[in-house]
C-alpha cells in the first residue's frame, strides 16, 4: 500500500491548492508537501506551469482540466477522494480569485467530500514583483483594488471600472487584456491623465515566458499589440508606478526614527 491509497470505504480530502503564478517555486511548502503525497492531481491546465505538477509521485494519476465542464471536474474529484487519501485541485495564483471555487466545493458537499483551501501567491502580486513595483506607498496609495473588466462575465452593479478607478487607487486588473480599449476609456472617464503609467506583465514569474510593458494610458495598448499580448496577462494601474526613479517619497512610518511603535522607542530630534 503506497501513503497516497485510501483505507477500503473511507474518504480522502479535496485540496485546492493555489499553484501560484507560474515559477513551480512560487508554490507554498504546504501546497507543495499536498502534491508530494497526493494520489491524484488535477491542474488548471490553461495557465497552470505543468511544472508544478513535476512535484506529485511518478504513482500519481496526474490530469489535466482544460476540456473538462464543470460536472466533469467535479466528478472525478469525488471519485478521485474515494479512492485516494489526498487529491489535488491545483489552481492558478490563488484559489479564491476568478478560481470558481464555490461551484467546486458544491458538489463536494453534497457528497460529503471534506475540502480545504491552501492559498496561493497570486498573479497580481507576481506582477508588482517582477516589475519592481509596490502596490501600495504612503501617502500615494494605500488601497488596492483587485478586479476586471465586464467579458461574457457582467460586472455586478457599483462596480465598473470608472466608478473603481474613480477612487485613484491602484487596480489589479485581471482577464481583460484584450479589453484594453474597455480599461483606457473607463480611466480617462474616471479623470485619469492619458499620461499615467500602466503596467502590463504577461506570464509573470513563468521562466523564460515573462514579459513586461511599461507604456501610458495612451500608448499601453499599441505597446501590447506590438508585443502580441493578448492573453495570461495583469494590467496594473497604479499612482505609486515607477516610484523607485522618483526623488522624492513618502516613508513609511515603520522605520522613521521619530515613529515609535511595540518593537523601538523613537529617537527624540
Ligand atoms: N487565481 C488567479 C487568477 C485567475 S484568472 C490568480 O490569483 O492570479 C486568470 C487571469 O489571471 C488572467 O487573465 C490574467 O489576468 C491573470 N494571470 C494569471 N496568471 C498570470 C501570470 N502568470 N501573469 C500575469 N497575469 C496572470
Amino acid at each position: 500500500m503506497t501513503l497516497s491509497n485510501n483505507t477500503e470505504g473511507a474518504t480522502g480530502q479535496v485540496w485546492f491548492v493555489g499553484a501560484g503564478p507560474g515559477d513551480p517555486e512560487l508554490i507554498t511548502v504546504k501546497g507543495q508537501r499536498l502534491l508530494r503525497q497526493a494520489g491524484a492531481v488535477l491542474y488548471a491546465g490553461s495557465l497552470v506551469n505543468e511544472a508544478a505538477t513535476l512535484y506529485a509521485p511518478a504513482t500519481c494519476l496526474v490530469r489535466d482540466s482544460k476540456d473538462m465542464t464543470l460536472e466533469e471536474i467535479t466528478g472525478w474529484l469525488i471519485e478521485q477522494a474515494r479512492q485516494h487519501k489526498t487529491v489535488v485541485r491545483l489552481q492558478t495564483g490563488d484559489p479564491g480569485l476568478y478560481g470558481a471555487l464555490v461551484e467546486m466545493v458544491q458538489p463536494l458537499d453534497a457528497a460529503g467530500i471534506p475540502w480545504a483551501v491552501v492559498p496561493g501567491v497570486s498573479s497580481a502580486m507576481a506582477s508588482a514583483a517582477a516589475a519592481g513595483e509596490t502596490l501600495t506607498l504612503p501617502e500615494v496609495t494605500q488601497t488596492v483594488i483587485l478586479t476586471r473588466v465586464a467579458g461574457r462575465t457582467p460586472m455586478p452593479a457599483g462596480e465598473d471600472l470608472e466608478s473603481l478607478a474613480s477612487h485613484h487607487t491602484t487596480l489589479c486588473i485581471f482577464l481583460s487584456i484584450t479589453l484594453l480599449s474597455d480599461v483606457q476609456r473607463a480611466l480617462l472617464a474616471a479623470g485619469w491623465d492619458e499620461e499615467a503609467p500602466i503596467l502590463v506583465v504577461q506570464k509573470a514569474s513563468w521562466p523564460h515566458e515573462e514579459k513586461i510593458v511599461r507604456g501610458t494610458l495612451k500608448d499601453i495598448r499599441e505597446k501590447c499589440r506590438a508585443e502580441k499580448i493578448n492573453s495570461q496577462a495583469m494590467i496594473i494601474a497604479s499612482p505609486a508606478l515607477g516610484a523607485r526613479h522618483w526623488p522624492e517619497i513618502r516613508h513609511s512610518k515603520l522605520y522613521d526614527a521619530g515613529f515609535s511603535h511595540r518593537f523601538r522607542k523613537a529617537v527624540k530630534p
